[in-house]
């Protein structure tokens, strides 16, 4: 089976001539940790890729391509990241394909530059529309949000709409009611869905409920180069992006120049958006599911401790075991058991569930065995003095 999550890190030499210690990812496709890791095909494409000079533009083009009939859409680019999709985005709107506006940004005074975007939805990447020039006015509540919020918060210097589709994030209403509302008011819907494949149908589904664009990491679930996103929609938005992106119309680098995509990262994304749609996703959560029982198996049975397979939960990044604290447990506080599983040797990042009151064995990059290495650790932390094993 190709797996599209490359074949376990080993001890690489590059990073202990460094001395940077590999770390155990249960956290899921966290950049703090490194995003995913490319299959060896993705790596031979890039490597391929750096041995001859392309025209970029033709390079981008033609790669586009590939990423809209993946994503449904009229059009496609590959971005420096999710991150980089946002501000493209954002700039998109502003300037169209208007060639001095672009090269006005990311002063984007006397365009339409207001985003509105649901306070719930706010999130410390919304800062990246700001870093376009976009002025971003919240509507609603942060945990709901009512059609006539966000028919108030539209003024005729809006330009969009942004939506994020996150983890343990609420919606207010369906992302195709309030798209309706924003076309019914002339602005485009732009969508940060960073995080959100697999599974690969969401690659068409924002589109499918009315995003004019969407962004994705290419680092994370996707499997590509750590430095790459991707955005799909509509054509002219997207070719705004495009020079939004190169500028190669103007006079000034554009407004997102400093978070380019190589053409290795280009190719290496196609290479890993090729696949990811040709990969069994159902084994691959078969075998994450089969890791996450081994270790609600090890810990069950702690007095205190309740210990889950959760799976098919669509806020949860695939099966994962995860352990609530009753009010009974007298061992130590969650955060506590994060922070000895990070002080070990090798360290372990876990997450933390929507509140920090959890903590949440991720499978998605989780290498063949270090299951029993998190087992392990868990159990030597949850059972020691402090924590009590009844007996089954
Ligand atoms: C990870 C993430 C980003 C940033 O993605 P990069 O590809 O690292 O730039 C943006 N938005 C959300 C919601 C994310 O989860």
């Amino acid at each position: 089976m190709t797996s599209y999550q490359g074949s376990g890190p080993g001890v690489p030499g590059v990073y202990a001539r460094l001395g940077v210690k590999p770390v155990i990812n249960a956290q899921s496709w966290v950049t703090a940790l490194g995003g995913s890791l490319m299959a060896p095909e993705v790596l031979r494409a890039m490597q391929e890729a750096s041995t001859a000079f392309v025209d970029l533009r033709e390079l981008h083009l033609a790669a586009g391509e590939v990423v809209a009939r993946m994503c449904g859409a009229e059009a496609g680019l590959v971005t420096g990241g999710a991150a980089a999709s946002n501000i493209l985005m954002a700039a998109a709107c502003m300037t169209g394909d208007d060639p001095s506006k672009i090269d006005r940004l990311p002063d984007s005074t006397g365009m339409k530059n207001e985003v509105v975007i649901f306070d719930g939805h706010r999130n410390h990447y919304d800062s990246n529309f700001e870093v376009a020039g976009a002025k971003l006015v919240p509507w609603g509540f942060a945990r709901a949000g009512k059609p006539y919020q966000l028919e108030e918060a539209i003024t005729e210097n809006t330009c969009a709409m942004a939506w994020i589709a996150a983890p343990f994030m609420r919606d207010p209403m369906p992302l195709k009611e309030a798209a309706l509302i924003a076309h019914n008011r002339g602005i485009s819907v732009i969508v940060d869905a960073a995080a959100e494949v697999p599974p690969p149908e969401n690659l068409t589904r924002f589109i499918a409920q009315g995003a004019d664009m969407v962004g994705y990491s290419g680092g994370k679930g996707i499997g590509g180069p750590q430095g790459t996103g991707m955005l799909a929609g509509r054509r002219d938005l997207v070719s705004a992006a495009f020079e939004n992106h190169l500028n190669t119309n103007g006079t000034r680098a554009g407004v997102g120049r400093s978070s380019k995509a190589s053409k290795e990262d280009i190719v290496g994304l196609v290479t890993a958006l090729q696949i990811f749609m040709d990969t069994d996703h159902e084994a691959v959560w078969a075998a994450w599911r089969v890791r996450a029982a081994y270790i609600v198996e090890r810990l069950c049975g702690i007095d205190g401790l309740r210990v889950v397979l959760e799976d098919g939960d669509t806020n949860r990044q695939g099966p994962q075991a995860v352990i609530y604290f009753e009010s009974r447990w007298k061992g130590p506080k969650p955060d506590e058991v994060r922070a000895a599983l990070r002080s070990g040797d090798p360290a372990i990042h876990v997450g933390a569930g929507g509140y920090g009151d959890e903590i949440n064995v991720v499978m998605t990059n989780v290498q063949p065995g270090e299951e029993r290495i998190i087992a392990d650790r868990l159990e030597e932390i949850l059972s020691g003095p402090s924590g009590e094993r009844s007996t089954r």
